[in-house]
C-alpha cells in the first residue's frame, strides 16, 4: 500500500472534497517510490471501488463510492493501492470521521457507526497513544494558566491537544500500515 501524502497535492486547499476531486484526477505518480525496490517508475495499473465516509464543509457524514487506484512498479512487477492521506487503511471511516467518533459524546452521538466499532477504534489509538502521553502533560502545564483565567475553555483546550496527539498517533499506523 502506498499513501499519497497531502504535500503531494499541488493544491494549497486541504479540505477532504478537494483531496478526494484532486486525487480522482491523478494520473502521475510523482514522488513516489515502490515500497519494496524504492524504483520511482510506477505505472497506473487498475483500481478498485471502495465505500469511504467523510466529514464535509458543513461536517455533515458522506457516504461515497471511491475508486482506489492501484499502480504497478515497472522494475519489480509488484502492485500496490494508493490511497489518499486522509483514509485509513482498511476502514471505510476516513481520519476526520474517526477521531471526531472517538471524542464525541455518546448520548449524543449521531453517525451509523456501533458503540463496538467505536470502542475498537479507541483501543487501536490507544496502543499508539501512551508513548505521546508525556508530550500531552506537558501541553497541558502550558495551559494550565488559561484554563484558570477561563474554565469554560477547558474542553475546547483538551480537545485541540487531544486531537493533536492522535494525529500523531495516526501517522504511525500509516506509517505501520505501509510495509
Ligand atoms: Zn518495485
Amino acid at each position: 500500500m502506498l499513501i499519497l501524502k497531502l504535500n503531494n497535492f499541488k493544491s494549497k486547499d486541504k479540505k477532504i472534497t478537494k483531496i478526494l476531486e484532486i486525487y480522482r484526477k491523478t494520473e502521475e505518480f510523482i514522488d513516489l517510490e515502490c515500497p519494496y525496490c524504492k524504483s520511482d517508475e510506477l505505472i497506473k495499473w487498475s483500481s478498485y471501488a471502495r465505500v469511504i465516509y467523510y466529514l464535509n464543509e458543513n461536517n455533515e457524514l458522506k457516504g461515497e463510492l471511491l475508486e482506489i487506484k492501484r499502480v504497478k512498479c515497472k522494475k519489480c512487477k509488484k502492485t500496490h493501492a494508493l490511497i489518499p492521506e486522509c483514509i485509513v487503511p482498511y476502514k471505510q471511516p476516513t481520519l476526520d470521521v474517526i477521531l471526531k467518533s472517538i471524542n464525541e459524546d455518546p448520548e449524543t452521538y449521531e453517525y451509523p457507526f456501533s458503540y463496538e466499532t467505536i470502542e475498537h477504534w479507541k483501543q487501536i489509538y490507544k496502543k499508539r497513544y501512551l508513548p505521546y502521553l508525556k508530550t500531552m502533560f506537558n501541553s497541558i502545564k502550558e495551559i494550565i494558566p488559561r484554563i484558570l483565567e477561563n474554565i469554560f475553555n477547558v474542553y475546547e483546550e483538551f480537545y485541540k491537544i487531544n486531537k493533536k496527539i492522535l494525529m500523531m498517533s495516526h501517522k504511525g499506523i500509516i506509517n505501520m500500515a505501509c510495509f
